[in-house]
């Protein structure tokens, strides 16, 4: 931890100017500052935005990796070693870009150097498809676009990436390093921006494929865009939205089961495409059980990110919290409030909230934030429930805390989720052993930091560009 507070603290003040990173001399767009959601005193750094026209540019001066597998294999290795060796830095922008606090910031960037080495040891195969798109959000900001695009170059792809508007300056910091372990310029450019770029780069004629991952709303216009501007069977990758579920029987161990809710529901703020929305408990135990699930969320740090010991940091933006806190709001009039923390007030800050509901189909959409909501049911109904969950849709995660071996084969052969979690946590994934993605409106597979991914981003790959 010493070490830790050293590195990163050379940053804690540090400012960095992100700006589109191009193979071609093209106009600059209009400059904005980054600030930290925590602390809207605090200026992270600035950032000069690409435009529809550097998206055209950009198209039109790149070129497919060239170098052999091996090389391809080293540059990757190369850049996980810089991920590696700057941690201090890319911790700092972090927090103080993306509010993320110190376990996830560890986490984010672990993931991503997980990321590289397992892309750089599959280099081999087939030929890339040509230009790649990669749009990723803000909420793995580092660790989504680092794998997007390290699976794309294993392939010897050229990628046009685009962070999110939210976070662009880690997105540059991270592609900067890459370009600086060896990765070429015509091979990489960075297009920092919002939607309309995002809409300009699935449209551009020059672009052979799309990898995306954020709302099942954008996933479908991008799906729309892809089949109407780029060559048919150009292929679209998407990882998309979760409405995911717990179960929680009257033989759980409910420690267990507190801890593993606690962190799905209010990690990172609730910002996961993966965090719990929704938890059914057994009615028998739904009294104790609950109180010691609020008693657990009295006890959780909320505050800034820098803080070792704070759990919940602030939501990324003021949309976000307006958004949150809007909804949180309704269900206090409607006294459907079971509990909901105390927040600092400078910052967007969201209180972790738990909401009470009749079921799953009270959840209209993804609340993308701290708010957990609960429903209980009989035991003899826990078959309505699977149905109920598996109506929603989405197929991303799900929970289920029991100690009867039969009910995990029954409810496990009955969920339609990409990831299902047993007595544990359920968020987080590991690379290689344990890929992550979602069915149905979740995404379209196969999933990221799995075998089968890299080789959406070669030409012999099969079209699978008519799911979203
Ligand atoms: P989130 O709710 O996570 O912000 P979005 O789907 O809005 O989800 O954003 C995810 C990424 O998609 C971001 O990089 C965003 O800029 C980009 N994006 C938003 N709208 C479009 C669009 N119409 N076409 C392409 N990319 C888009």
């Amino acid at each position: 931890l010493a070490k830790i507070e050293a590195d990163r603290g050379a940053y804690k003040t540090q400012s960095w100017d992100a700006k589109p990173l191009l193979a071609v001399e093209a106009e600059a767009g209009e400059k904005d500052p980054i600030l930290n959601p925590a602390n809207r005193n605090d200026q992270v750094g600035t950032v000069t935005w690409a435009t529809p026209e550097t998206v055209t540019a950009a198209a039109g001066a790149a070129k497919v990796w060239d170098a052999s597998p091996e090389e391809r294999s080293r540059i990757l290795n190369k850049i996980a070693d810089l991920y590696e060796a700057r941690y201090g830095e890319l911790f700092a922008i972090l927090h103080r870009e993306a509010g993320k606090m110190l376990f996830d910031a560890v986490a984010e960037v672990r993931e991503a150097v997980d990321f590289l080495r397992y892309y750089a040891n599959r280099t081999a195969g087939d030929p890339p498809v040509g230009t790649f798109v990669c749009i990723s959000p803000w909420n793995f900001p580092l660790a989504i676009f680092t794998g997007q695009i390290a699976a794309a170059l294993a392939a010897g792809n050229a990628v046009l990436a685009k962070p999110a508007e939210q976070t662009p300056l880690i997105g540059w910091r991270a592609a900067e390093l890459m370009h600086e372990a060896g990765v070429p310029r015509e091979v990489l450019q960075l297009l920092p921006g919002a939607g309309d770029v995002g809409a300009a780069m699935t449209s551009t004629p020059g672009v052979n494929g799309v990898a995306f991952t954020g709302s099942t709303e954008t996933a479908r216009l991008i799906h729309a865009s892809v089949a109407k501007h780029l060559e048919p069977g150009a292929p679209l990758i998407a990882e998309t939205g979760g409405l995911n579920a717990m179960i929680v029987d009257s033989t759980a161990l409910p420690e267990q089961a507190v801890a593993a809710i606690v962190e799905s529901a209010f990690q990172s703020a609730g910002q996961r495409c993966s965090a719990l929305r929704c938890l059914y408990v057994q009615e028998d135990i739904a009294e104790s059980f609950l109180e010691m699930l609020t008693g657990a969320m009295e006890a959780l740090q909320i505050g800034t990110p820098w803080d070792v010991s704070t759990d919940v940091g602030p939501v990324i933006d003021a949309e976000a919290h307006k958004d949150i806190t809007g909804y949180i709001d309704a269900a206090r009039k409607d006294g459907r409030i079971l509990k909901e923390c105390a927040v600092p007030s400078d910052g967007y800050f969201v209180p972790p909230a738990l909401i009470r509901v009749k079921g799953i189909g009270d959840l209209e959409r993804e609340v993308f934030g701290p708010v957990l909501h609960v429903a209980t049911y009989k035991a003899e109904k826990l078959d309505r429930v699977i149905d109920d969950i598996n109506g929603t849709g989405y197929g991303l995660t799900f929970g289920l805390q029991t100690r009867i071996d039969d009910r995990v084969q029954h409810v496990s052969e009955r969920i339609e989720a990409g990831n299902i979690y047993v007595n544990r946590n359920q968020i987080g994934a590991i690379v290689g052993s344990q890929p992550f993605g979602g069915e149905g409106l979740s995404g379209t597979g196969p999933k990221a930091g799995g075998p089968l991914y890299v080789d959406r981003f070669r030409r012999h790959t099969a079209d699978m560009s008519g799911e979203s």
